[in-house]
């Protein structure tokens, strides 16, 4: 066994890719997530938890279950969500508060809990993801982009804090990721912006030097590759996996 992952929102999209990755490499796989039924189709072999990221109650009974099965190797922080599409305006302050409560606190609540037993050990690699909205902005998404920074600094903050503990820190920024959620997006802002979805999709594609959306797959094998002693000394960096964003804001 490589060690023991846990990736959190890991029964499915970007997760799911990220834990599959981590199996395929020989770790030991727990995954938490809010979705029952994702939860119910991970491999039988994988450790699944019920735990809302934002919830520091059903993280603390989470991290309680890997202390009492001897530790954790690697924490991917990887749970999001989308939150609104609106003019800065328009957003209702309840939204804003839920997109940086499951984008931020999440990742603070899950680096919180696994630090300790990471300092027991004296090594870990913690892996937060971000978004190219946390590197660039992204208008008319101010909580996702705001939470999606905010992880940023919150990676950069605990590479200093936990270096001299062995452990290392790195966040992922994911450019526009094929799969359902990016669809509920697309279909979003076509209807705000009286476009097609095509359109919207092809405006996304087009801001990329590689002229194209990533796939969770693309995502799932940097973090094994930040996990790994390959990148031993690889801390506190930012790492887009996004074909290379040459225009955050392609006007549609
Ligand atoms: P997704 O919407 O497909 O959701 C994946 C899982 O997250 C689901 O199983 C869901 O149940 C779970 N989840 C939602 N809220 C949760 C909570 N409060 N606690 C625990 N689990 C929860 O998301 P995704 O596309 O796989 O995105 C994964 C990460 O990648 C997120 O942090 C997201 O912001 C980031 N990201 C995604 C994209 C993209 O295009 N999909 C782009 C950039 C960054």
């Amino acid at each position: 066994m490589t060690g023991r992952v846990l990736v959190t929102a890991g029964a499915s999209g970007v997760g799911r890719a990220m834990a599959e990755a981590f199996d395929r490499a020989g770790y030991d796989v727990w995954v938490s997530d809010i979705d029952p039924a994702a939860l119910a189709a991970v491999p039988g072999h994988w450790h699944a938890h019920h735990a809302d990221v934002s919830d520091e109650t059903q993280m603390r009974a989470l991290f309680d279950a890997i202390r009492a099965a001897d530790g954790l190797d690697v924490l991917c922080a990887n749970a999001g969500i989308a939150g609104p599409t609106d003019a800065i305006e328009d957003i209702d302050l309840n939204a804003w508060r839920t997109c940086v409560s499951v984008n931020l606190d999440g990742a603070f609540l899950a680096a919180k809990h696994a630090t300790p037993l990471m300092k027991v050990a004296g090594s870990g690699s913690f892996i937060l993801t971000s978004s190219t909205a946390g590197q660039h902005g992204y208008p008319f998404r101010a909580p996702y982009a705001a939470a999606k920074w905010a992880v940023i600094g919150l990676m950069k903050t605990l590479a200093m804090e936990l270096g001299p503990h062995g452990i290392r820190v790195n966040a992922i920024c994911p450019g526009a990721v094929e799969g359902p959620r990016m669809e509920g997006v697309l279909t979003r802002e076509a209807a705000a912006k009286g476009m097609t979805r095509d359109q919207v999709y092809r405006g996304y594609a087009s801001g990329t030097a590689m002229g194209r959306f990533v796939e969770a797959h693309d995502i799932a094998n940097m973090a094994v590759f930040l996990a790994s002693d390959a990148a031993r000394l690889v801390s506190g960096q930012v790492i887009a996996v996004d074909g290379f964003t040459v225009n955050p804001d392609p006007k549609l």
